[in-house]
């Protein structure tokens, strides 16, 4: 066993001693640590004064210079701060990237990636996108002189035929938000590699623990780290990691530049839900499969889109790529009035937009997270009246399926 220590050094003035902060991380050559070890481990700041397990939350604007000309590294927390720091690397670390970039929202992650662009640049982005990505690109990016292409980048036929001289990067969600297509992101990184184009990947819906696009071939990827990765529906961050530490550091010039970065203790809320993401990721997808087995069978609803369902059309991608099927599924029910009818009777699945929680919530993408989205868009991609999303939480599956049983009388 050959191990590899990454050391870290941190030096700080404290009552006139140094101090020495480190981190390590040790990996051995059968195999870079598990995801299960790797999302609970962290890189930890193991203070030597304290010696704390927990990241702690450095909650200051600003830091105090030991004399002209030196400084602990840290100026301003705009700039950089050792929490957020820490959440940095941790997201690369489970990315298998170089450089991590952390955001007040996931939003504010997109909108970083996005300055990296000039007028007259061209993408290609998945047609069923979040409705927030969405707004995004029409009302921020467009007026900017940004241009957009929408396509169904399951198939990479539409993609090649979408490809211009001024196209810069693909754009994509996989799986998508609420269809739950699938892109493959080995075929398109390489069609992107061919035209020399970015590969872009909102990983938001499986998180690292179950996909990781930079191994597959992507540039960049992105999470709102407010779903999955934080898990407890009670923060907002984004985050972004790439595998090329020039483009890491122009994307850390502009979140400084903006000033749109994570809190300290945004970041610390944010570091503390990655450690369970593991045995969140995997019950809720259990539970997710359970209820789309369920769902499958029940005489009012007309159809289950799950990647785990052996009928999904990209099963087969979702296998490659993946090493699970995530915990987000949509449903078309038999009527309207039956989405009213199920909107008000549920009691344990609340009614409510957001996802990636402990707590099972359920959406209805054409009012709320798409209603930005114009009607002749969402009709082609089946985002329709009848259409309801699950965000499919930890609690016990029995109960999940007795209240959506309950909610629409079945
Ligand atoms: C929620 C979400 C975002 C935006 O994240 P915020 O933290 O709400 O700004 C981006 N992409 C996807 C797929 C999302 O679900």
């Amino acid at each position: 066993m050959v191990l590899t220590f990454v050391l870290i050094f941190e030096f700080k003035l404290d009552n006139n001693e140094l101090i020495i902060s480190f981190i390590v991380f040790a990996t051995c050559s059968k195999q870079i640590m598990d995801i299960e070890t790797k999302v609970v481990q962290g890189l930890p700041i193991h203070h030597s004064s304290t010696g704390s397990i927990s990241t702690p939350i450095y909650q200051t604007a600003t830091f105090r210079h030991p004399e002209l000309g030196r400084s602990t590294g840290y100026d301003y927390t705009r700039t950089k701060n050792p929490t957020r720091d820490n959440l940095e690397s941790t997201y690369a670390f489970l990315e298998s990237g170089t450089v991590g970039v952390s955001f007040s929202t996931g939003m504010a992650a997109i909108a970083a990636i996005f300055e990296l662009f000039s007028p007259k640049d061209h993408f290609i982005v998945c047609d069923d996108i979040y409705g927030g990505s969405y707004r995004f690109f029409r009302e921020s990016c467009e007026k900017r002189g940004l241009e957009f292409t929408y396509t169904n980048t399951s198939l990479i036929e539409n993609i090649k035929k979408c490809i211009q001289p001024n196209t810069k990067a693909i754009y994509v969600e996989t799986p998508t938000n609420p269809m739950m297509k699938v892109s493959d992101i080995i075929e398109i990184s390489k069609l992107a590699k061919e035209h020399n184009l970015v590969t872009i990947v909102d990983n938001t819906f499986l998180t690292p623990y179950f996909q990781r696009p930079l191994e597959l071939g992507a540039d960049i990827v992105t999470s709102s780290a407010t779903k999955y990765l934080g898990g407890h529906n009670d923060t907002l961050t984004g985050l972004v990691a790439v595998k090329d530490s020039e483009l890491g550091e122009r994307l850390k010039f502009i979140q400084n530049t903006l000033g749109i970065n994570a809190a300290p203790f945004d970041s610390w809320l944010i570091l503390r839900g990655i450690k369970t993401l593991a045995v969140r990721m995997e019950r809720q997808e259990k539970n997710a499969i359970t209820l789309a087995n369920w769902l499958q069978e029940q005489k009012l609803i007309k159809k289950v889109l799950y990647p785990g369902l052996k009928n999904h059309p990209e099963h087969e991608i979702s296998k490659k790529q993946s090493s699970g099927f995530g915990g987000m599924l949509s449903f078309e029910v038999a009527s309207k009035d039956l989405v009213a009818k199920i909107l008000k009777n549920i009691k344990i699945i609340s009614f409510a937009e957001s996802l990636g929680g402990v707590e099972s919530l359920i959406t209805y993408p054409i009012v709320q997270t798409h209603a930005d989205v114009p009607t002749e868009m969402l009709e082609k991609l089946g985002v329709n009246e009848r259409l309801l999303r699950l965000s499919v939480g930890i609690e016990s599956p029995d109960d999940l399926i007795a209240d959506l049983c309950d909610a629409m009388s079945c």
